[in-house]
């Protein structure tokens, strides 16, 4: 039987395995209960409970069969959904949403799988069509990565106007896509990490299926946040600690708009930030949102890794 998501907002926590470049092998987090998940941050005796708890050793296809696929199937009914990776720079955002499609494919992230899930199991009633689009806010600004001189492109109401939306016919094509976008993609060295992400990427599967007596068009938006850490860790300044800022601006935004859906509120705050506001549209009590914060479990980066715990536990 497969996974349904009951609830408008999702929140599941994935922490990252040790990786060869980490200096230590101790933890500080520990799942005390599997069923419901609970997390305790040792030192701390501080306990946070989520939908779903990934531990180091889960694989990429069970994140995916627990978070993504059930949205898919939403999405191909009409129902447009989004999911975002968020946390501190090094915790496997990019890894987790396979932005970057130099893996094997049993590493696949969420935006190879879920193509091959739209494409995948149709009814022969029904036909399909599927297009996909990849766009980065960067500095409150957005460009489209599927065009090699990008220029700022300009926003209207909650539209984004001019990008690029390439009809695909299989995944192989989708990962073409995504492999140009990356190479177009900012990003700048700061103490934290070399090569860290400081913008926004949204990559974007449109799906429309006609029956013979109806149709149906949704999109899922598949979202690798900038990184999370504060600006002072970063030691950033002048034009980069403005980056810093907007995208703790961003963050932010993104937080109180899935606490105002998870808790029914009237007013939903969209337009404080340029990547709310351009996925309005998608975020509503009619859609579904998943937000998988990704840590990793070293007792150095125990106060990044409690921001990140605070933020996703918040937004439910
Ligand atoms: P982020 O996008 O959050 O900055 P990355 O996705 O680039 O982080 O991950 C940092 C490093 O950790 C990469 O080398 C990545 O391949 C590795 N990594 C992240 N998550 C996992 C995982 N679950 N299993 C194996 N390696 C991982
Ligand atoms: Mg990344």
């Amino acid at each position: 039987m497969d996974n349904k998501i009951e609830e408008c907002v999702n929140v599941s926590l994935r922490i990252r395995p040790v990786i060869s470049q980490d200096s230590t092998t101790s933890s500080c987090l520990h799942v005390i209960s599997k069923r419901p998940p609970v997390l305790l941050v040792l030192d701390r005796s501080q306990t946070y409970c989520f939908d779903n708890i990934f531990t180091e050793e889960v694989d990429q296809a069970t994140v995916y069969n627990e978070t993504v696929k059930p949205l898919v199937e939403y999405v191909k009914s009409g129902y447009s959904c989004t999911v975002f990776a968020y946390g501190q720079t090094g915790t496997g955002k990019t890894y987790t949403m396979g932005t970057s499609t130099r893996v094997e494919s049993e590493k696949d992230g969420l935006i190879p799988r879920a193509i091959d899930q739209c494409f995948a199991h149709y009814d022969e009633d029904a036909e399909i069509s599927i297009s996909v689009s990849f766009i980065e806010i960067y500095n409150e600004k957005v460009f489209d990565l599927l065009q090699n001189d990008n220029p700022p492109l300009i926003v209207k109401g909650f539209k984004v106007q001019g990008f690029n939306e390439e009809k695909i016919f299989n995944c192989h094509e989708a990962k073409r896509f995504l492999e140009m976008g990356n190479r177009n993609r900012h990003t700048a060295g700061t103490k934290q990490n070399s090569n860290s992400s400081r913008s926004h990427a949204i990559f974007t599967i449109y799906c429309n299926v006609r029956y013979q007596d109806r149709e149906t068009t949704a999109k899922l938006n598949l979202v690798d946040l900038a990184g999370c850490e504060s600006v002072k860790k970063t030691g950033n300044q002048g034009s980069t600690f403005q980056e810093g800022i907007n995208i703790n601006k961003g963050l932010l935004c993104i937080g109180q708009v899935m606490t105002a859906l998870s808790t029914n509120s009237s007013f939903i705050p969209y337009r404080q930030s340029i990547i709310t506001t351009i996925l309005q549209d998608s975020l509503n009590k009619k859609n579904f949102v998943s937000l998988i914060a990704c840590v990793n479990s070293s007792p150095e980066d125990c106060n990044e890794t409690i921001q990140t715990l605070e933020f996703a536990h918040r937004v439910k």
